[in-house]
């Protein structure tokens, strides 16, 4: 074979390969693309009727659609850009999540008080992180509960930690504040409501605390954490008398907390009424149901009590030295 030949040989066994590789690089494109539109599709939310959902899944009945399933935890991420009937449960939280955690940096670094110390700093920036818990493991149930009835369980326990952590955070700053000038007082009642309400964080991710046996454990336990969120300041009142507490028209710190309170309520009333929703089931299941507007009212209530611990921290801070007597 002269060297011409080979040469024209060589070029078209390369053009063949290279004409082979071409297809099936072809192919695993198409293949990858065809499998990914599929994933996609699949992904792609197919949404459920209330009749069409497991047992557990079935807790309000004026909610008629917009359920998703059975979701893998990936397909439950990519549920977080599609429209659901847990959308605005998601995001209502997940947005508060957000803001919370940014505004712990506002908490180290930003224009807190003139005469704010580190320790200050610590108090505001703990109620924030007690806020992120709490917006942070209501986002992640409501996006996790339809993948099984174990994840529904798991992350529902996650969700009353949370619910424990802003109590504590919230009347913790408070107390803090309160009994700023007493150490004594303020000590006894910051070790008595941590330790109930740490016991509310951790118990929740016990298999035992779940249980029948457990629950008269449980609402001691709530009821003494909401007992424990206003003896301080009732005390604080018994001890020193209504003209002792920060002046309304100067600092939002007791119409803050007042106002707080009332969101709360609100919420709570909407939340147990399932309203609007039993007025027209079906009418409200993506936008506006009872529990959007209860995590709208947690997410003001929360906003509220971040001014209003401000404001506390302002009160204490603009007087130079503590009263000689409290
Ligand atoms: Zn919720």
């Amino acid at each position: 074979m002269s060297a011409t030949a080979a040469t024209s040989e060589l070029r078209e066994r390369l053009v063949h390969q290279g004409k082979e590789v071409a297809e099936v690089m072809n192919d695993v494109v198409r293949e990858t693309r065809e499998k990914g539109k599929a994933w996609w599709q699949r992904g792609r939310l197919r949404l459920f009727k209330f009749e069409d959902v497991p047992r557990y899944l079935q807790d309000n009945n004026y909610i008629r659609s917009g359920y998703r399933a059975n979701y893998t935890y990936l397909e439950n991420w990519i549920s977080l850009v599609h429209f659901h009937n847990e959308s605005g449960n998601v995001w209502t939280h997940g947005a508060a999540f957000i803001a919370f955690v940014s505004m712990i940096f506002i908490a180290f670094f930003g224009d807190i008080h003139p005469n704010a110390a580190f320790s200050d700093r610590v108090v505001f920036a703990l109620f924030l992180f007690s806020g992120s818990l709490t917006f942070m493991f209501s986002t992640l149930f409501h996006l996790h509960l339809c993948h099984s009835e174990k994840a529904y369980i798991a992350f529902g326990c996650l969700d009353y930690s949370g619910i424990s952590a802003l109590i504590c955070g919230s009347a913790a700053a408070v107390t803090y504040y309160t009994f700023y000038c007493h150490s004594k007082y303020s000590t006894f009642w910051l070790i008595l409501l941590i330790f109930v309400n740490l016991l509310g964080v951790f118990g929740p991710l016990f298999k035992a605390w779940a249980t029948a046996a457990f629950r008269k454990w449980r609402a001691f336990l709530y009821v003494m954490s909401g007992v424990l969120s206003g003896a301080p300041m009732l005390h604080y009142l018994m001890e020193n008398g209504t003209s002792a507490l920060p002046p309304a028209d100067k600092y939002f710190a007791m119409p803050g907390v007042a106002a707080m309170a009332g969101f709360y309520l609100m919420g709570v009333v909407v939340y147990v009424a399932r309203f609007p929703e039993r007025l027209a089931p079906g009418r409200f299941d993506y936008v506006l149901h009872s529990h959007q507007i209860w995590h709208l009212f947690v997410v003001a209530a929360a906003f509220t009590h971040s001014r209003a611990i401000l404001a506390f921290m302002a009160w204490r801070l603009d007087q130079d030295t503590c009263p000689a007597v409290m």
